[in-house]
C-alpha cells in the first residue's frame, strides 16, 4: 500500500473517523554541491519518489494524538507540549509542528496518522518529509492558507525545535521540487531554479553500511570545517581587499575572479587561534560558530577545506550545464571529482564510501560520490537507464546495505 493510502487507513483504524486531509512529502538526496550550503554556495538536490504521508483531522480536545506505522509508540501530548521534553523522539516532531503554528490552531488539537516508505535516519531526510507533510496536512485541515515558502520556513523552524541542526535546504527542496527535475538552490542572493533531467538517466542511492553519525566526534568534525572555512573566507577577503558586511563566507569571495588562485596562498595548516587572529576574527566569534566542543589550538587544514568548497561550487555550475546539455559523461566526471575532493581535501569520506563509489562506477555508473555530510551514510550514482540494476547489485554486494533507484519527483502535495 502506498504511504498516502496507508496513512489514511491507519487513521481510520485508530480513530474510527475519516481524516480531513492527507498530505505527502518526499525525501531528498543531493546530487552535487556538498558542504557548500553553509558557505553560502549552491546545492543541487532533488526530491525522490519515496515519501512520508500524514493524515490529519482537527479535534476539539487541545490534544495531539498521533500514531505512526513505522514507530510503535503512540503520542498523546497536550497542545503546548515542549518538543525538547518529549521522551519519545518521533513525538517531538508533532509537538514542534504545533508549536510553530501556535495560535493559528486556535487552541484546537489534532489527530494524526503517519506512514512512510522512506528508510528513517539514513540521510534521505525522513525527518523533513515528516515535518513538511504534517504541516501541509495541518494547513489543509485547519484552512491556514500557508504558501510554499511559509511551509518550508515553518518546517525548518519546527525541526530546529525538535532538536535538529538544519539550514533549511531540505525543507525547501521538499516543498518546491518539480517532477523530473533537480532543484538548484542559491543562497547569496537566495534563488531557486528547476533543472530538468533527461528521461534516459537513472539515479541510484546506496548505503555504505555505516550510519551517518550524529553528535560527538561527528559534530566536532563538522564544526572544525565550519570554522576553518569561515577563517579561509576572512583571510581571502583580506587578501582580495573585499569589503564584506557581516561574517565573510566563501560564497562572498567566490564571486571574485581571483579567489580560486589565491586559495593556494592560504596557510596549509594553522591553529584556529592563529588563523583567526590573522583573519581578524575575534576568537569568541569562532567559538560561537562552533556550536559543540571546540579546541582553538587544533591544527586546521584551512587551505584544503577552502579548496574543496570553492571547487565544489564551480562543479555545481558545471553540473547544471551538463544536465541541461544532456551530457551524462560530463556529469559523471564532475561527480567523481566531487568525491575525490571530499575524500582528499574535505576529508569526510570513509573506506566503505570509497569502495562503494568504486564498485558503482565499475558496474557502469557514469559517476558516483558520497552524498550528505559524509563519515558514513549514503552514496549516489548516475547511469544510463538500463544499467541501474547492475549498479544496484554492485552496490549491495560491495557495502551490504540497502541500494535502490531514486527518481527526481514532485515536492509535497495533498493526496
Ligand atoms: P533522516 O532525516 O536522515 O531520515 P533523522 O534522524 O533526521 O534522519 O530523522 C529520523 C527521525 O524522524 C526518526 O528517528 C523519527 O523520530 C522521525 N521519523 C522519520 N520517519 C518517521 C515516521 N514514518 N513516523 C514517525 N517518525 C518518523
Ligand atoms: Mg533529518
Amino acid at each position: 500500500m502506498d504511504p498516502a493510502a496507508a496513512a489514511a487507513a491507519l487513521f481510520r483504524s485508530t480513530f474510527a473517523a475519516e481524516p480531513a486531509a492527507v498530505a505527502i512529502a518526499p525525501g531528498r538526496v543531493n546530487l552535487i554541491g556538498e558542504h557548500t550550503d553553509y558557505n553560502g554556495l549552491p546545492v543541487l538536490p532533488f526530491a525522490i519518489g519515496q515519501s512520508t504521508a500524514v493524515a490529519v483531522a482537527p479535534s476539539g480536545a487541545g490534544l495531539l494524538e498521533g500514531v505512526s506505522r513505522e514507530f510503535p509508540e503512540p503520542a498523546r501530548l497536550p497542545l503546548g507540549a515542549d518538543p525538547a521534553a518529549c521522551p519519545e523522539p518521533w513525538h517531538r516532531y508533532l509537538a514542534a509542528a504545533a508549536a510553530v503554528l501556535g495560535p493559528r490552531l486556535s487552541g484546537r488539537g489534532a489527530r494524526i496518522a503517519v506512514a512512510s516508505d522512506l528508510p528513517p535516519a539514513s540521510g534521505l531526510s525522513s525527518s523533513s518529509a515528516l515535518t513538511v507533510a504534517l504541516l501541509l496536512a495541518l494547513d489543509a485541515a485547519f484552512g491556514l492558507g500557508l504558501d510554499r515558502a511559509a511551509l518550508a520556513a515553518f518546517a525548518a523552524q519546527a525541526e530546529r525545535l525538535a532538536g535538529a541542526e538544519t539550514g533549511g535546504m531540505d525543507q525547501q527542496v521538499i516543498a518546491f521540487a518539480e517532477a523530473g527535475a533537480l532543484l538548484r538552490i542559491d543562497f547569496l542572493p537566495p534563488a531557486m531554479r528547476p533543472v530538468p533531467v533527461p528521461a534516459g538517466w537513472a539515479f541510484v542511492v546506496a548505503s555504505s553500511g555505516q550510519p551517518a553519525p550524529k553528535g560527538g566526534a561527528a559534530r566536532d568534525a563538522y564544526n572544525e570545517r565550519v570554522v576553518a572555512t569561515r577563517i579561509a573566507a576572512a583571510l581571502l577577503a583580506d587578501m582580495l581587499g573585499a569589503e564584506i558586511e557581516g561574517t565573510p563566507l566563501l560564497g562572498h569571495v567566490a564571486a571574485i575572479d581571483a579567489a580560486p588562485v589565491l586559495v593556494d596562498e592560504l596557510p596549509a595548516r594553522s591553529s584556529a587561534r592563529k588563523a583567526a587572529a590573522a583573519a581578524g576574527i575575534p576568537l569568541e566569534r569562532l567559538v560561537t560558530l562552533a556550536a559543540g566542543a571546540f579546541d582553538p589550538d587544533a591544527q586546521l587544514p584551512v587551505r584544503a577545506y577552502a579548496r574543496h568548497v570553492l571547487a565544489e561550487a564551480e562543479r555545481v555550475d558545471l553540473a547544471c550545464a551538463a544536465v541541461e546539455a544532456g551530457d551524462l559523461a560530463a556529469l559523471g566526471e564532475l561527480m567523481a571529482a566531487s568525491h575525490a575532493s571530499l575524500r582528499d581535501d574535505y576529508r569526510c569520506s570513509t573506506p566503505a564510501l570509497d569502495a562503494l563509489v568504486k564498485a558503482m562506477t565499475r558496474a557502469g555508473a557514469a559517476g558516483a560520490r558520497l552524498t550528505g555530510a559524509g563519515f558514513g551514510g549514503f552514496a549516489i550514482a548516475v547511469c544510463e537507464r538500463g544499467r541501474e540494476q547492475a549498479v544496484i547489485g554492485a552496490a549491495a554486494a560491495a557495502a551490504g546495505g540497502p541500494a535502490f533507484e531514486v527518481a527526481p519527483s514532485a515536492g509535497a502535495r495533498l493526496a
